[in-house]
């Protein structure tokens, strides 16, 4: 390919507006052009990738036996009415009327879709295990989209569905799956780590991410040293190591606690430390009112709350309005006299306390030696306890690390929740009517194109990993006037061109000019053609090395075939 012929627009500054390094990256470069907030035009260098990274993943879903196919992204808005999702998804979901009046949508995930066609074409136990999947565009209409392809409002999804006829058929399904991810990640040349995850409004459980640690990334990961406990932050685990030797009950006393709305004052004010104070937080899920109680020195993971409780739609009440329904204002809330709450739900670390500290159900009132039991109830205990980094893991008890990372992938089993809500049954082989169990396996393949970039950066620009290089070879002559230098350039752009993907600068252009933009192309191979040309002489040079190393034309070969394999 001819770089005077190439469109790729460049820039020289990098532009105000773009945060992560590889969305200033993919601009300066000319890889993509904003059409509008989350929605991107990929031009010819960003589209050689993404058709490199598509290639990948068909041969690695095709080396685990899953077929392509191409489901539409224009969905009639019954589907997700059948599946109940259809409210549950929120403002994030794309929602239009046909010149009808029909309610329609464009798809932000297939499972329905999926789940629909399986429900009218699979009959028996006989035709199962089987997966299929997709490379298809898909639209969230982002609260904040942002950091280039990191977070779109369109962007390219690789969504595989498996759906089997027993457990033990989808754990293999997994496993596949998971390992077909695993290569392909590692072929793009992203690095990845496997977590614990939640599985968010999908339901199921075994949920699986695949997290590529970069100092951009919205998500952050608890991981031990040895690696043999990682998790989303969201899902965390940690050892709590706090005990509280055991004490007599002691009467419940009533104390003023005038302007102590936080846990640090309150603490300070009583002369307590912090674990022998429960902090009690109201929440508002979906109709209903939680109170919810955790130990003093620790913080409520929402995600995990949203968990226990399994409601649509979870918040905190607003300080301002705690009053009118608790009768008490911040600072003063408390498990005691609660009636108004449906439920009560305390962390883990709320066991084995004696004689704490609660709010009193009174403004700036606090109840001193309240026991559990004894003075207040609680509906269920569960761990909805945010993990601090260095802090235990639960499995080797070895400190959590936290890392910011880029969720690209995500799998999980999903089980029969769409399969039983959709009517997608089978006939075992007892002839009985069954759910089909299914799986869910997502990888984001334009995310995925930042988070390699993301992780390769160079000081001026980018080093591609090989197989996904827009090229694989990028020539740059120095002066297009030097009849020596062209022969040998135009000499090498064929002969190389039979077996790499080979991208020739032949503009009229300073050299400066050129090699800026070959930064920016990030080949892994660079090849100089300049003064020595008539001497049978170039210049190579990796994006990772420093400097460029002269070599004779006829050791080019051998040199190539070593650095490209
Ligand atoms: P996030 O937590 O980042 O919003 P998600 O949990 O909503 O992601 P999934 O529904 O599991 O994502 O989608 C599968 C994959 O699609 C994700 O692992 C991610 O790589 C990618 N993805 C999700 N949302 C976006 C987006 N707005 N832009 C680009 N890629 C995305
Ligand atoms: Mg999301």
């Amino acid at each position: 390919m001819r770089q005077s012929k190439f469109f790729m627009p460049t820039l020289k500054e990098t532009p105000a507006d773009a945060v992560a390094k590889s969305h200033q990256l993919m601009l300066r470069g000319g890889y993509i052009r904003q059409v509008t907030a989350g929605v991107y035009a990929y031009l010819p260098l960003a589209y050689r990738v993404l058709n490199k990274a598509q290639k990948i993943m068909e041969e690695e879903m095709a080396k685990i036996n899953v077929p392509e196919c191409l489901m539409p992204a224009l969905l009639p808005a019954s589907l997700w009415e059948e599946s109940g999702r259809l409210k549950k998804y929120g403002p994030e979901m794309f929602r239009l009327n046909d010149r009808h009046d029909r309610p329609s949508l464009l798809g932000p995930t297939h499972e329905e879709t999926f789940t629909q066609l399986i429900a009218k074409n699979l009959k028996s136990y006989k035709q199962m295990p089987i997966s299929l999947y997709q490379i298809q565009t898909k639209y969230r209409d982002e609260n904040r989209p942002r950091f280039g392809l990191l977070r779109g409002r369109e962007f390219i999804m690789l969504d595989a569905y498996s759906f089997a006829a027993t457990r033990e058929q989808l754990d293999e399904q997994f496993d596949d799956e998971k390992q077909a991810f695993e290569n392909v990640f590692k072929r793009c040349g992203v690095t990845v780590r496997p977590v614990i995850a939640d599985s968010g409004t999908m339901g199921g459980k075994d949920s699986t991410e695949f997290q590529a640690p970069a100092a951009i990334g919205e998500d952050t990961i608890a991981v031990n040293e040895t690696g043999t406990y990682a998790a989303n932050l969201e899902m965390a685990q940690s050892v709590d190591d706090f005990k509280q030797a055991p004490e007599a009950a002691k009467d419940l006393e009533k104390v003023a606690t005038p302007d102590c709305d936080s846990i640090e004052k309150l603490a300070k004010f009583l002369k307590v430390p912090a674990t022998r104070i429960v902090k009690s937080i109201l929440y508002i899920a979906d109709d209903q009112k939680v109170l919810v109680l955790i130990r003093g020195d620790k913080q409520i993971n929402e995600a995990k709350l949203a968990h226990v409780i399994d409601a649509d739609d979870i918040h905190e009440v607003a300080t301002s309005d705690l009053e009118a329904i608790t009768g008490s204002a911040k600072g003063g809330v408390g498990p005691i006299k609660a009636d108004y709450a449906d439920r009560i739900i305390a962390d883990n670390t709320v066991k084995n306390l004696y004689n704490v500290v609660v709010g009193a159900g009174e403004t700036d009132y606090q109840f001193k030696n309240a026991n559990l039991d004894r003075d207040f109830k609680v509906d269920e205990f569960a761990d909805i306890r945010v993990a601090n980094e260095g802090e235990l893991d639960p499995v080797d008890h070895l400190p959590l690390q936290f890392t910011t990372s880029i969720e690209v992938g995500h799998i999980f089993k999903l089980g029969t929740y769409y399969t039983k809500t959709m009517g997608a049954d089978f006939l075992d082989q007892n002839g009985k009517t069954q759910p089909v169990i299914m799986g869910s396996y997502g990888i984001g393949v334009s995310r995925m194109l930042s988070a390699i970039v993301e992780q390769h950066l160079t000081e001026h620009g980018i080093a591609w990993p090989k197989e996904i290089s827009p090229f694989d070879i990028q020539l740059v002559q120095m002066k297009m006037n030097d009849d020596a230098q062209t022969a040998l350039a135009e000499k090498l752009e064929s002969s190389l061109s039979a077996k790499y993907d080979v991208l020739y600068d032949d503009r009229k252009e300073r050299p400066g000019v050129k090699f800026n933009d070959a930064d920016l192309v990030g080949a892994p191979v660079r090849i100089t053609i300049g003064r020595k040309a008539s001497d049978g002489i170039v210049e190579v040079k990796r994006p990772t090395d420093e400097k460029a190393q002269e070599i004779a034309v006829n050791d080019l070969d051998a040199w190539i075939a070593k650095e490209l394999g």
